[in-house]
Order: structure tokens, then C-alpha cells, then sequence
């Protein structure tokens, strides 16, 4: 298969206006079948086949997801920070995390990730 490299930002961008233009997170955002991925069985010839439409979004969505899940942060970052690394997503469990306040939370210049 022919691939391009695109950032990954602009795909994260497309999936979000997805999910918000169709209220929900699968499927074509100009698609609303009744069963998700597969047309509605008053549809003619396509009645109860797969959406070839709703696989192309959905695979977008999981290549999104995957490239989340790969990208971990690494716990020193060059800015100062300290990413945390404790199991709880709410609140730091004391595992020495911290801020270098040069930058808003969370837009970390240049961040470097742990290898998955
Ligand atoms: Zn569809
Ligand atoms: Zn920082
Ligand atoms: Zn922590």
C-alpha cells in the first residue's frame, strides 16, 4: 500500500470535527445507520451489507488511537518538567512530577517520549 506521511495533528483535527459534526465517535460523519458500519435494511441494493464509508473513518480513529497509545511521554523532559508517571489519571500519586512553569501545562516545547 502506497503510504504518505501526514502530521499527526491534522488527523487528530479531522477525527475530532468527525466526532463532533456526528455526535458520536464511529462511523462516517455523513452516515447514521441504524446498526453502526452496516446500511439500514431499507437501503436497496446495499440493505445489511458493511459501510465502506464508515470503515474508512473508523480506520482513521484507530490509527489516531494507536499513535496515542505509542507516544508516551518520556518522564524527563528538556523544558524541566517532570511528567508523572502514577497509575491515576486525576491526581498525582507523589511520584515527583512537576511544572517548570515556562510554558502552559501540557504544551510541553519539544517533548521527547520513552520508547514503547
Ligand atoms: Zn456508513
Ligand atoms: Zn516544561
Ligand atoms: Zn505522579
Amino acid at each position: 500500500m502506497e503510504t504518505v506521511t501526514i502530521q499527526l495533528k491534522l488527523l487528530v483535527d479531522l477525527v475530532d470535527l468527525w466526532n463532533k459534526k456526528s455526535h458520536r465517535e464511529y462511523g462516517s460523519p455523513n452516515h447514521s445507520h441504524s446498526v453502526p458500519g452496516v446500511w439500514d435494511s431499507d437501503h436497496g441494493e446495499l440493505a445489511n451489507k458493511p459501510c465502506a464509508e464508515c470503515v474508512l473513518y473508523d480506520e482513521a480513529r484507530r490509527i489516531v488511537a494507536e499513535a496515542h497509545n505509542a507516544k508516551v511521554l518520556a518522564k524527563y523532559q528538556p523544558c524541566g518538567c517532570i511528567i508523572c508517571t502514577c497509575e491515576d489519571e486525576i491526581q498525582c500519586q507523589g511520584c515527583g512530577a512537576k511544572h517548570c512553569g515556562t510554558h502552559p501545562l501540557g504544551q510541553i516545547p519539544n517533548p521527547v517520549y520513552a520508547d514503547a
